[in-house]
């Protein structure tokens, strides 16, 4: 129906629209291509129009295409796809200026059957230009996720955070307690860190904390949690590793940050840690319970002259 509006008048709109409007027959042959798709794809209706879409484009996704058409002629329905399911149909640049490395333009798609004047059954597409759309909200789940991740860290150190870390803490006790398993807790503590910062000043401080952690990291597996629990307080969640792995690897900390100072300026600052080590056994009823142990074996690490580690006994 065209109304008061003539075919040429109707051609005229279909060119001028800034959505990309083709119609195809079930075989995929083109009918129509309008200036939209001309342009963007650098191919001219003259040279399409009459020949097969796949042909002239071997990169679309011609199954998937053969069967979209096919069903929606025979279900006599509209179908819709987003951006989201699939990018784009067509592999066009788009015409924003800063993308953020996205080169193509995404696209929103209709699929709309209908009958020619020849009573010929035909399928119009049509391509919505959507990037900006789709950059957006790629841009704020970018931001969310960062601020999700930003939210586990601590920000002088970047290690875990005490939140984190006893969220995840929470899940691998409960995981050994249903399943079985091991699970060990490792608190470290700077020993006289006071001192340091009295000494040194506050910056050098930082400066120890910010070493030491990278001291831990390059030790800990990739499977383990290091996490800042408080000042100068670290905890590592040691999965599927008992008390005599546990012991191997506290020292082995132990011993690097005893044999390695922190050079802060001129001043080359000795450092020591104690550690307190336990494990998770029946009986124990929650992670805090486990995280009091390792604190408890902790002290006595502190109690027994500092610079050692300390595993847990019942009986402490
Ligand atoms: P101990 O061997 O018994 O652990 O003695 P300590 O001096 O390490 O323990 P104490 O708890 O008395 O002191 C901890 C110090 O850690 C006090 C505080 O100023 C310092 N501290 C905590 N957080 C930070 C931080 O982010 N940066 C710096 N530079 N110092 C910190
Ligand atoms: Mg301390
Ligand atoms: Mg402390």
């Amino acid at each position: 129906m065209t109304g008061a509006l003539g075919d040429s008048s109707l051609g005229f709109i279909i060119d001028r629209v800034d959505v990309g409007i083709l119609v195809v027959t079930e075989n995929l042959e083109v009918v129509l291509w309008n200036r939209f798709m001309e342009a963007n794809s650098k191919v001219s209706t003259e040279s399409i129009v009459g020949n097969n879409l796949l042909e002239s484009f071997p990169d679309l996704p011609g199954k998937w295409l053969e069967k979209k058409v096919r069903s929606v002629q025979l279900l006599k329905n509209f179908a819709f796809t987003s951006w989201q399911q699939r990018p784009y149909l067509f592999h066009f640049k788009h015409h924003r200026p800063i993308t953020g490395g996205v080169t193509h333009m995404y696209q929103n798609c209709t699929f709309i059957p209908f009958e020619g004047s020849d009573g010929e059954s035909l399928v119009c597409i049509t391509l919505f230009d959507v990037t900006d759309t789709a950059i957006s909200h790629q841009e704020v789940q970018q931001a969310h996720a960062d601020l999700e991740e930003l939210s586990h860290r601590d920000p002088l150190t970047g290690i875990y955070n005490r939140r984190f870390m006893e969220a995840e803490l929470d899940k691998e006790f409960k995981r050994v307690a249903r399943y079985g398993g091991k699970l060990s807790v490792l608190f470290l503590d700077l020993d006289f860190f006071k001192k340091v910062n009295d000494t040194y000043g506050h910056q050098a401080g930082d400066q120890v904390l910010i070493e030491v952690t990278q001291r831990i990291n390059d030790i800990v597996r990739t499977t383990d949690y290091l996490a800042r629990y408080g000042g100068e307080e670290f905890a590592i969640i040691l999965p599927e590793t008992d008390t005599t792995g546990g012991l191997i690897f506290a020292n082995r900390i132990r011993e690097v940050i005893e044999k390695t100072p922190v050079h802060f300026g001129e001043h080359v600052i000795p450092v020591t840690a104690s550690l307190g080590l336990s494990e998770y056994c029946e009986g124990v009823e929650s992670y805090d319970a486990l995280l009091d142990q390792s604190d408890q074996a902790l002290y006595m690490a502190k109690k027994q002259g500092r610079n050692r580690v300390v595993c847990f006994l019942p009986d402490m």
